[in-house]
């Protein structure tokens, strides 16, 4: 029996309500699943509930995008208290941020010719956060791009004509404050934006002190290799190991929770976090 630790609901840029989520983690027959929305904890209370009903364990979580040295890492935090005050302010910061940066979007695309409303983006997007995937799938829908990639490719990412940077909070500020709010930070898909891993072991030179206590290990486009690289990193700080399938929903062909054909997250790393947890409130 597997577990997922890193899931996305429409309560950032998945396609899924938490209970459909929950309820898809139960026809897979997943133990526990976490829900990390991007920089929101607005959707854990609903996954909760559906948890209780259906006798799956949830885990509260969020995934933070952060930068070190101009280059973008995303942070996971597990049992975080949102309402702790450093931390809340922290994610309506990020939150304020995506905000005027997607007005600033839809305003560079209507220089374009190309009339996108903010009522269809929040439409498109009616619970927590709004994004680029959600301007994309816009794009989309009114037939401006036939998919997703070619919304990114030709408007929205780095160097195209609608892009604009937003506000992230430093790494080592992100790891801080996950701590502060009693929850335990996880260095996300350390393969993202560094795939040899050459940029990894510099960077848990910072975020270790800082309070870091994990790296996903298990991800599906990681391979055997790349989970031994990291296992033995985790090794010499004595880091957790965590894992997840970075699920988005239907809007992303191909993928699915972990378990059955997909990447396999052993039970057991659930059980150490809780341990660590546990001790350290203790
Ligand atoms: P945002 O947080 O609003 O900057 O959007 C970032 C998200 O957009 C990422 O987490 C990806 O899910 C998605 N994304 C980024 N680049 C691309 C791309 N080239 N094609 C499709 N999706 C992308
Ligand atoms: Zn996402
Ligand atoms: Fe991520
Ligand atoms: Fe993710």
């Amino acid at each position: 029996m597997s577990i997922d630790l890193h899931t996305h609901s429409h309560f950032s840029d998945g396609t899924m309500s938490p209970s459909e989520l929950v309820a898809l983690a139960k026809a897979k027959r997943l133990s526990a699943i976490a829900l990390t929305d991007h920089d929101t904890m607005a959707g854990v209370e609903e996954a909760m509930a559906a948890g209780l009903a259906l006798g799956i364990e949830i885990v509260p979580g969020i995934e933070i995008s952060v930068s070190h040295q101009q280059i973008e890492y995303h942070i996971l935090g597990y049992f975080a208290d949102p309402e702790q005050p450093d931390f809340a302010a922290a994610l309506l910061t990020m939150q304020e941020a995506r905000n005027q940066r997607n007005s600033k979007i839809l305003e560079k695309l209507k220089a374009l010719g190309i009339a996108v409303s903010d009522e269809a983006l929040q439409s498109i997007s009616a619970q927590g956060q709004t994004g680029r995937p959600h301007i994309a799938r816009l794009l989309v829908q009114s037939g401006v791009v036939t998919s997703i990639s070619q919304a990114f490719d030709q408007f929205l990412k780095k160097g195209r004509p609608a892009f604009v940077t937003r506000f992230v909070h430093e790494a080592v500020a992100a790891v801080t404050l996950i701590r502060q709010a009693g929850g335990i930070a996880v260095l996300a898909h350390p393969s993202y934006n560094d795939p040899a891993l050459i940029r990894l072991p510099t960077l848990l030179t910072e975020l270790v002190p800082a309070g870091l206590e994990g790296i996903e290990a298990y991800y599906p486009t990681h391979s055997r290799a790349m989970r031994k690289k990291i296992s033995a990193l985790a090794h010499r700080y004595n880091l957790l190991l965590t894992g997840g399938s970075d699920y988005h929903g239907e809007v992303r062909p191909g993928t699915s929770l972990a378990g059955g054909g997909n990447v396999f997250v052993p039970p057991e790393l659930l059980l150490k976090m809780k341990e660590r947890w546990r001790q350290r409130r203790s």
